[in-house]
């Protein structure tokens, strides 16, 4: 049997009858929008993070639009503001950003981490930039430190795309905690995956927090009262009971992940395989286990060959995508050359030892075409 990049059945059928339970509640309560499920996921979301406050929206791309565009609503951005964005992402950190007629001003990602480099991010603020958008690739946080300092010298917001990033940590602080405002995508193949789609906006701004609230259900703050333009966007009960189960097993999960990881890193011992570099032991959260390899095509066929399922994140940046021709000429050497070399290995909460062993094996029978 092959091993799969991940189980999405395998994963929730742990929790079958909880799930099953939670979503029979719902159904019985009579109330599927904008209720109770919602409001408790809210609650034990935000204390899971660290943070005051947490607004579930429709999915992880409307959590990013919806903090920028909460801050155009507060006046604090503008069409034509510069966010400085990296170009090593998946496109929807691109897509909230022009959604809200604002600029992605991409750079490079630090060589050994591939989170957002702090250096380039400096050489890059001009006039016109109001916001940082840093994304905690791969499940690892990005230098939020640093970020967090640049930021204050600067006087720009800083906001985290924490979509791959729940449980993630740094210095013992969750991701999502870092920033003036941070996204969560609840997608289901996420770290915490709803059974379809789901988001959340995190922060400890109440002001901010209330106008998304409002933003995410047609701009309303009372009942058919519409302050704001808004949108319908909103984390519907089921998703919100299925993610209260889900939130209680995530710290195993990730575990778990961990544990994986540590099985790839002291298996696979190949000259032309380069690990992922871990800035913190015991602080990532491994939502992908991305190796790089020059011959990653040649790597792939040959996992698949051994009945092994991989993935690329991602195959082509955002600014050489056709729908951003406008960043044809944005000059990011080490975000191409990523995207021609990385390779995500099969990572899960329910990938087996003997998987893992499996994967490690045939990583270390790869011969590099010359
Ligand atoms: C998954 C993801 C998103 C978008 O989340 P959706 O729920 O699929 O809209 C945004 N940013 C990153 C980095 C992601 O991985």
């Amino acid at each position: 049997m092959d091993v799969p990049f991940l189980s999405l059945r395998e994963v929730n059928a742990r929790y079958a009858d909880e799930l099953k339970a939670a979503a029979g509640r719902v159904i019985d309560s009579g109330w599927y929008v904008l209720g109770e499920e919602l409001t408790q996921f809210e609650r034990e979301f935000a204390a899971y993070i660290g943070v005051r406050h947490a607004v579930g929206v429709g999915n992880g791309l409307d959590a990013l639009a919806l903090i920028l565009r909460g801050y155009k609503e507060l006046g604090v951005l503008v069409d034509g503001d510069e966010v400085i964005v990296p170009g090593n992402t998946f496109i929807a950190s691109f897509l909230a950003i022009t959604e809200n007629r604002l600029v992605p001003v991409p750079v490079e990602p630090d060589p050994v981490s591939f989170n957002i480099d702090p250096a380039c991010v400096e050489a890059a603020i001009g006039p016109r930039t109001r916001a940082i958008m840093a994304v905690h690739l791969y499940g690892q946080v990005a230098d939020m430190p640093a970020l967090v300092a640049l930021a204050q010298k600067h006087k720009l917001l800083l906001i985290e795309d924490a979509a791959q990033a729940h449980g993630a940590m740094r210095d013992g602080r969750k991701a999502g905690a870092f920033g003036d405002a941070a996204a969560f995508s609840f997608f289901p193949g996420k770290n915490l995956g709803a059974l379809g789609d789901g988001g959340a906006v995190v922060t400890d701004n109440a002001v901010l927090a209330e106008r998304i609230a409002a933003l995410r259900n047609y701009g309303s703050d009372v009942k058919y009262h519409h302050q704001f333009q808004g949108l319908n966007s909103r984390l519907d009960e089921i998703q919100a009971a299925m993610l209260r189960v889900k939130l209680r097993y995530l710290d195993e999960d990730i575990a778990w992940r961990r544990n994986v990881a540590l099985r790839y890193r002291e298996g696979i011992r190949h000259p032309r395989i380069a690990l992922p570099a871990v800035t913190q032991e015991d602080q990532h959260a491994w939502h992908l286990f991305v190796v790089r390899c020059a011959h990653r095509d040649a790597l792939q066929r040959h996992l698949s060959a051994h009945g092994i399922q991989s993935q690329v994140h991602y195959p082509i940046p955002p600014h050489r995508q056709p729908a951003y021709t406008t960043l044809r000429d944005a000059h990011l050497p080490l975000t191409e050359r990523l995207h021609n070399e990385v390779l995500s290995l099969p990572m899960g909460p329910t990938l087996c030892a003997d998987a893992v062993d499996r994967v490690v094996e045939a990583c270390q029978t790869f011969e590099c075409p010359i």
